[in-house]
């Protein structure tokens, strides 16, 4: 509790896009987020006022960050399982807690669960050599997807294999034993080189049509509140564009997809924001990913719905009663801003034509240096007509990607 407000203090793990966006709600709640971040360069370490840092993989300073905090939540999913376990045991509340999050951080726990609870997931198996991908892509058909259980994010952790070869060609030996860290290739980051021993899943490439998305929020106490579900457009395996509500969805398919999620936030125990990212393959739902906290394809939710996704979160490790989600306008569409090509117009004067190109276009800009196709910010534009508020969503994230 901070003193001089009488309001709680939230703690959140990890200095990100994710934090920065958090605490901009926490403020409107009369709160000011707690940050652990690595660096002071961290998007919300450039703006919070109360930051400290570490890593979060280290116990003793995850400690010395709970102290004082009336709750933790996190802008990942990477704090090891057993700190978190070893601090519950302390005394500390984190939301979401380790038994869930395992779900979120781990593809074949997620998908060993999900199976368990009869949700619906492509067929999948655990991968332990490359005879084992060869028996499970003989039994589901070529090409065959195979993904690191841990670590992976944004496509990379993603390999789309057309036979068994693949899996040595892509550098990816799950056999035990030495290896180069470079063997990993391009594709995989630095945090998946161990070199030995990857955990891998394969999966049956889903003929999916689209993919989709629900948020749900779950407190303590147990009220549930879900959101209109979406559409997400990705491109190379990242994240480009969500459309809310899903255009064209048949409503059985919609609230289909809006139980499942509550469901399994209620079957996983999940305190906080769940994002389930889904597949719609003719007419019907598949399970392809899960996330507990804030998520990319909720960032429209900012000013696409009554409460936003970050407001949700706190209200929802608070245990506040949940807020209303309903949509703002009948088209929210949100377009994911990558940095361009280096060198050309500085991101302010880009900014200077956006406004100026469209004054209804709203802008969250994560305070990141540009690098080619890292995420900086996003565009979030609202209105009556999808198409056009689609266009005009494009156009703003172009302005702001290349100036023109
Ligand atoms: P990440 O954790 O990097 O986001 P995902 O598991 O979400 O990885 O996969 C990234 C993308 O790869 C998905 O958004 C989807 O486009 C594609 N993909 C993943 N799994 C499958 C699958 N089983 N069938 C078809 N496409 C898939």
């Amino acid at each position: 509790m901070d003193t001089r407000t009488g309001l709680p203090v939230v703690g959140m793990v990890g200095g990100g896009q994710l934090a920065r966006m958090t605490h901009q709600a926490a403020i409107a709640l009369g709160q000011s987020l707690r940050v652990l971040a690595r660096t002071p360069e961290d998007g919300a370490a450039l703006v919070a006022a109360d930051v400290q840092y570490g890593e979060h993989t280290d116990l003793a300073a995850l400690r010395t960050f709970a102290k004082g905090c009336d709750v933790v939540t996190f802008d990942h999913e990477h704090v090891p399982g057993e700190h978190i376990r070893a601090l519950a045991a302390e005394g500390v509340r984190l939301h979401p807690g380790a038994d869930a999050l395992r779900h979120a951080q781990d593809k074949a726990v997620m998908r060993q669960r999900l199976t368990e609870l009869g949700a619906p997931v492509p067929r999948w198996r655990r991968i332990g050599s490359a005879d084992d991908l060869a028996a499970f892509g003989a039994e589901v058909g070529w090409p065959v997807v195979v993904k690191t259980a841990r670590g992976g994010y944004d496509g990379r952790g993603v390999w789309v294999l057309d036979g068994p070869d693949g899996l040595a060609a892509a550098g990816l030996d799950p056999a035990p034993g030495p290896g180069p860290a470079a063997d990993l290739g391009p594709a995989a980051g630095s945090e998946l080189a161990a070199g030995s021993g990857l955990e891998l899943i394969a999966e049956e490439r889903v003929a999916l049509t689209r993919e989709l998305a629900v948020q749900v929020a779950r407190s303590p106490f147990g009220q549930i509140a879900v959101y209109p579900v979406v559409e997400t457009v990705q491109r190379d395996g990242i994240c480009v564009e969500v459309l809310a509500p899903a255009p064209h969805l048949p409503e059985p398919l919609a609230v289909a997809a809006q139980q499942l999620a509550i469901d399994l936030a209620t079957e996983l125990g999940v305190v906080g924001l769940l994002a389930v990212e889904l597949f719609e393959v003719g007419g019907a739902l598949v399970v392809n990913e899960l996330a507990m906290r804030p998520h990319n394809s909720g960032h429209w939710t900012i000013e696409g719905a009554r409460t936003s996704q970050f407001e949700q979160h706190l209200r929802a490790v608070l245990d506040y009663p949940m807020g209303d989600t309903t949509l703002t306008a009948p088209a929210v569409v949100m377009t994911n801003v990558l940095g361009g090509p280096e060198g050309g117009m500085g991101i302010d004067e880009r900014l200077h034509h956006l406004f100026a190109a469209d004054p209804g276009a709203k802008v969250h800009l994560y305070g990141k240096q540009t690098r080619p196709g890292r995420k900086i910010g996003h565009v979030t534009v609202l209105g009556e007509d999808l198409p056009e508020v689609r266009a005009r969503a494009a156009r703003a994230a172009q302005w702001l990607r290349e100036g023109r």
